[in-house]
């Protein structure tokens, strides 16, 4: 029987999602080996010197003579060594008689992770030395050449998925940590999700791929840009943060159907699901509505989606902004657990507790609590001390916690004053449990809110430390969330309005009258798409009418429109109606292998700080080199030494 490769497996498309805490071994992913899919396997082997994969050898092959390279994954007492290529590892026995003396050397002398190139026999090994966790584990190769082509020197670590190293090491020997089974599967993964993508958008739907330029001007709101000097004094280019305007722009050109895999840029320091550069699927499309992008992209990850998860179910379900605000306190809740926001306002209308009576008596004041499941059993003093500190400290609230132990009594500060009458009801609203801790807090309805949804994910994380199985790791739950405000109150100016998503998304057609009377109502036709609380995608549909785009820039968010004028131009000459969304493609692929960071999806990713460790990125210029561009540096010392003077 023929057992494919891991590789192979991954491209039938039965990749299996690898655990963190695993040791993912080379060609672990055996057991599922007898899936089957009418995908087919690519030609590994063709254009180069080897006849076969080291991976790929079976039983089927025995008695055939092959030429393999590879990597020395680790040699035993001088007898056999494994070799290891990125399709799996294989058994080569070194040959031990006088007249093959120069193979013996070669292969006994050449430091682990040197790269070889041996040819022989594939041959059965011993009765009883079979390994059956080893997909090649029934055969070895019985050598009778053996060349180094590539001697290695000491590593900086070991090349095993096993062996813990700091993210800071692997980043800066990439080249090395590419080497581990887990970044190739996260890479090769990615490639064919991609891959899938294209072939959806372009085969199946008439979608076109069109690159769109990275060196751009600035784009009014949104993120910081990251500015490239130009040889016109004082003039620079814009890397940009999507190709939102270009998109648009072909849609004026006729295009209808675009899509790119764009890489995209922001300056806004990395996080552990942001990285200055990444990726996006991006996609625009013609005389479309919201119904129509959500149906694509819902077609379009079930086609792309790996065949060993569960499959995608369509259509994923849709809450509005407000619903997921009251709900879960944010725009991408996690829908896999319970623990909702629940407004227990009216059963505190006669409370004597005072900050509750406070909030109430405010106009738009609220009480809303959270229960934590069995949080009497599992959160500790100093957890709900450290919440309380939080609270206080980031929303400047306070959080009242409830426990109902077993013999219901009630063990909280100010149990006393609740009454029977509520603490029943209180019961009733929260469905709460014995052991279950309520965590109530009261304040006006957007702040109250945000914490406790803050709170509900913190304490899911707790629980789950604490071995309760919240989140069911194999689940993957997508939700649209619909019906976004079109503005926000500017942070730093609350008084001035900014773009929920972009200014050149199309306000909901119901509310149009609301932008020339209370635009802070008005709600979009934007929308977002969510994954197990992370968003992943987003888009809307656009203002196609120049007059209305140049309204909204000009008048409600006081933008320079001279800085756009191409666009409203455009939007002029027989603009079409358009919409569309764009996917983050790294974030995607990061919960698709349930990778800790974004930096495990990304070949080459920055570090935390936006770094590239190992080619020590960014790197200072000489001032010669910048005299072109116009540009001196002035360093922070050199200002303070300039004061001292
Ligand atoms: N350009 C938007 C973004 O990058 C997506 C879109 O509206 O299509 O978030």
């Amino acid at each position: 029987m023929y057992f494919p490769s891991w590789l192979s497996q991954l491209y039938r498309g039965l990749s299996r999602p690898i655990r963190r805490t695993t040791q993912p071994i080379w060609g672990s992913l055996y057991r599922s080996l007898l899936q089957s899919s009418q995908r087919r396997i690519p030609e590994f082997s063709s254009f180069v010197v080897r006849t076969n994969t080291c991976g790929e050898l079976r039983s089927s092959h025995l008695g055939q003579e092959v030429t393999l390279c590879g990597w020395i994954q680790y040699r035993r007492q001088n007898t056999f060594l494994v070799l290891r290529d990125f399709d799996g590892l294989v058994q080569v026995i070194i040959p031990q008689d006088e007249s093959a003396a120069s193979v013996k050397k070669i292969l006994c002398e050449a430091p682990v992770e040197s790269v070889v190139q041996v040819s022989g026999t594939v041959i059965s090994r011993p009765a009883g030395q079979e390994n059956p966790k080893m997909p090649t584990g029934e055969i070895e190769i019985k050598v009778k050449t053996a060349e180094l082509l590539n001697a290695c020197k000491k590593l900086p670590f070991e090349i095993k998925d096993f062996v813990k190293k700091t993210e800071a090491l692997r980043l800066q020997y990439r080249y090395l940590d590419l080497r581990s089974f887990q970044m190739q599967y996260n890479l090769r993964l990615r490639s064919q999700m991609v891959m899938k993508m294209r072939e959806y958008l372009c085969n199946l739907h008439g979608f076109v791929d069109i690159e769109t330029p990275t060196l751009f001007k600035r784009t009014p709101g949104g993120a910081k840009e990251f500015l490239v000097p130009s040889r016109e004094p004082g003039k620079f280019y814009s890397l940009p943060q999507s190709p939102q305007q270009f998109k648009q722009l072909l849609m004026v050109g006729g295009l209808d159907r675009y899509f790119q895999v764009a890489r995209c840029y922001r300056d806004e320091g990395s996080r552990p699901d942001r990285q200055p550069e990444f990726t996006q699927i991006d996609i625009e499309m013609s005389f479309v509505d919201q119904t129509g992008i959500q149906s694509l992209i819902e077609g379009l990850l079930q086609y792309s989606w790996p065949n060993d998860k569960d499959p995608v179910v369509v259509p994923f379900p849709t809450m509005t902004f407000a619903e997921a605000l009251a709900t879960y306190g944010t725009d991408k809740p996690d829908t896999r657990f319970g623990m909702k926001i629940i407004d227990i306002s009216d059963v505190f209308r006669n409370t004597e507790i005072g900050f509750l009576q406070d909030a109430l008596s405010k106009p738009h004041g609220t009480v809303k609590a959270i229960c934590i499941p069995e949080g009497a059993k599992y959160l500790k003093r100093k957890d709900i001390e450290s919440i309380r500190k939080f609270a206080a400290d980031h929303f400047n609230q306070e959080i009242l916690p409830v426990f109902l132990n077993a013999n219901r009594n009630w063990n909280s500060p100010v149990a006393n004053f609740i009454m029977e009458s509520q603490r029943l009801e209180l019961i009733r609203l929260m469905e709460t449990q014995e052991e279950d801790v309520v965590l109530l807090t009261a304040g006006e309805h957007n702040k109250a809110c945000s914490l406790l949804g803050k709170l509900r994910l913190e304490c899911a994380d707790l629980l789950e430390t604490r071995g309760v199985v919240l989140r069911d790791p194999t689940l993957f739950s997508f939700l649209w969330v619909v019906d976004f405000p079109l503005f926000l109150p500017k942070e730093e100016n609350p008084r001035e309005l900014e773009s929920a998503h972009h200014p050149f998304t199309a306000p909901h057609p119901s509310d149009i009258h609301l932008l020339y009377t209370e635009p802070k109502k008005a709600r979009s036709q934007h929308y977002d798409l969510v994954l197990n609380g992370n968003e992943i995608g987003g888009g809307s549909i656009r203002i196609h009418n120049a007059e209305l785009q140049r309204y909204i820039l000009a008048t409600l968010l006081k933008e320079d429109v001279k800085m756009l004028s191409h666009l409203l131009q455009a939007l002029d000459y027989g603009a079409p109606p358009h919409g569309g969304i764009a996917l983050g493609l790294d974030r995607l692929i990061c919960l698709v292998t349930g990778s800790p960071s974004i930096r495990d999806v990304i070949a080459f990713p920055k570090s935390f700080r936006g770094h590239d460790l190992m080619s020590n990125t960014p790197d200072s210029v000489p001032p010669e080199e910048l005299k072109p561009y116009h540009i001196r540096v002035s360093r922070p010392t050199d200002s303070k030494a300039e004061r001292a003077h």
